[in-house]
């Protein structure tokens, strides 16, 4: 991929009007500087704009086969460069090998999924209640996207975005997280070989307030879908809909695993530990707080710290559990973790960052495991973004149901339970955008809608399967008197 690390702008492989570049580094080994990336501008961002708005009717009057062939074939070209693609996202976010090939693959199955759908792209047809006349509804493109996306998932949440925006026939802008942008860069290559036309797609590197912010500004963008913190996410969504935008916002979390008496304490850890510690807790459905019964608390708490010190912390392209993404977020997990023992939490794992030779350069941090959890601490209200769970002892189902719900987010909740009753009112009650019964709760299928509740989301709009395409379609309905 020779320009790969330029932006791609009308079609071209183009640099920053600024002349300047950031680096990203190796959060296993930060001296090692994986790729340089455009440090754009407003500018840059508004050229981009021009751009999407430009090649709008060319690609909406594409017919919805033929866009489907393009997204099929760049889907392809993934698939053949899966190993590559792999291993510069380890390099460039962190994530463990088996967590990077993963998301590789989901956003190959999202290309090729999506451009099944292009075919599809039907509306309904009515009885009129006027003789000779044709009633009909037709999907149109809404226009421009703007996209905007986090560094957790850098490959698939672009990819959940950017294909149902495409399927449907808007052209799109995209700004990548800083962090991590070259495996995005990937898919405009894939696309750019695919044949896609000149301006359909367009990615921007650089900072969110200037790039990310001119997208949602600009009067040529008409959609905007942002993932990324509450903090920043609350902001676009002000900014986007005082100008009247369409918006959809997919924010942060502070997802329970309920553990009822019934459950099996260690099979119960095994959920709360995968769901917890799974890429290092930087999901937005990661894990944070298990929420047990006090008959099963202790065995509970035993095998759960059994899983967190069984787990090989290291560089992620040959360990279990990569590092954090950047010195920040260590930072940020470290002072959560003196916080909650200042608030009076008890450490019963990990809390340190490890020894040894291949981590001691690097991001990296111990699994952690607090007791003694009061749910109104902070390491039990607030999202840490690192492998850290928050134990919390309750006396019965609907202490456990109240508490799962005690926080302002409502992303994804999970319950253990042999007790078909128990398992239907947490259905019913859990405030989550997805429920989950005797799983853990991160992990999501691509062809059902997927958002949060409460400040996890704007709750306007839903992503993936059918509800991912109704976010960048508009429906037209015809009265057609012959
Ligand atoms: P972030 O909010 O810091 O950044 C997200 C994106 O917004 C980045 O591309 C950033 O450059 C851009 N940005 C920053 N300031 C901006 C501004 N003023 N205007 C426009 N864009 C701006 O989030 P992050 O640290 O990249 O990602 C982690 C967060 O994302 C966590 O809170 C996590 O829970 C959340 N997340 C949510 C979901 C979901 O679907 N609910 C999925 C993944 C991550």
């Amino acid at each position: 991929m020779p320009n790969g690390k330029q932006n791609y702008v009308n079609g071209e492989w183009v640099a920053s009007e600024t002349g300047e570049t950031f680096d990203v580094e190796n959060p296993a080994n930060p001296s090692e500087t994986v790729a340089t990336y455009q440090q754009s501008s407003a500018d840059d961002a508004t050229a981009a704009v021009e751009a999407a708005v430009a090649a709008e009717d060319e690609w909406a009057n594409t017919p919805g086969p033929e866009r489907g062939r393009i997204l099929r074939q760049a889907g392809s070209i993934l698939a053949d460069r899966k190993d590559e693609l792999t291993e510069l996202l380890v390099e460039e976010e962190g994530k463990a090998r088996p967590e990077a090939a993963g998301e590789v693959q989901r956003a190959i199955d999202i290309f090729h999924y999506f451009a099944g759908k292009a075919s599809d792209l039907g509306g309904t047809v009515k009885g009129s209640s006027s003789r000779d006349t044709t009633l009909y509804t037709r999907k149109e493109p809404v226009g421009v996207a703007a996209l905007v996306t986090p560094w957790n998932y850098p490959i698939a949440i672009p990819a959940w975005k950017l294909a149902p925006a495409l399927t449907a026939g808007n052209t799109v802008v995209l700004k990548p997280a800083s962090a991590a942008p070259g495996v995005v860069l990937a898919i405009a290559q894939a696309l750019d070989e695919a044949g896609l036309p000149d301006g359909v797609f367009n990615v921007v590197t650089g900072p969110g307030s200037s790039v990310g912010s001119e997208f949602i500004e600009h009067e040529g963008t008409d959609a905007v879908s942002f993932t990324g913190s509450s903090q920043v996410g609350e902001m676009v969504y002000d900014q986007a809909t005082d100008q009247g935008k369409r918006v959809q916002t997919e924010l942060g979390g502070k997802n329970p695993t309920l553990v009822a008496d019934s459950a099996n304490p260690a099979e119960a850890a095994e959920i709360v530990a995968s769901g917890g510690f799974g890429t290092t807790g930087q999901s937005c459905t990661a894990c944070s707080r298990a929420i047990v019964h006090e008959d099963v608390y202790d065995e509970f708490v035993d095998e759960l710290v059994d899983e967190a010190e069984a787990i090989d912390i290291g560089p992620g392209l040959d360990h279990e559990m990569g590092p954090q993404v950047s010195e920040s977020e260590l930072d940020s997990t470290l002072d959560y973790i003196d916080i909650a023992q200042e608030e009076g939490a008890t450490l019963a794992a990990g809390g340190n960052t490890p020894e040894g030779e291949d981590v001691e350069d690097g991001y990296f941090v111990e699994p952690t495991v607090f007791v003694d959890v009061d749910n109104d601490m902070r390491i039990a209200q607030e999202e840490v973004f690192g492998p850290v769970v928050a134990v919390i002892k309750v006396s019965d189902f609907d202490e456990g149901l109240e508490t799962a719900n005690d926080v302002e987010y409502g992303l994804s909740a999970s319950v253990v339970t042999d007790d078909h009753t128990e398992a239907n009112r947490f259905i019913d009650d859990a405030e989550a955008g997805v429920v989950k019964v005797n799983e853990k709760t991160t992990g999501l299928e691509l062809h059902v809608p997927f958002g949060g509740f409460k400040r996890s989301s704007s709750e306007t709009w839903r992503e993936q399967g059918d509800a991912g395409l109704e976010f960048y379609t508009i429906e037209k309905t015809v009265y057609d008197n012959y």
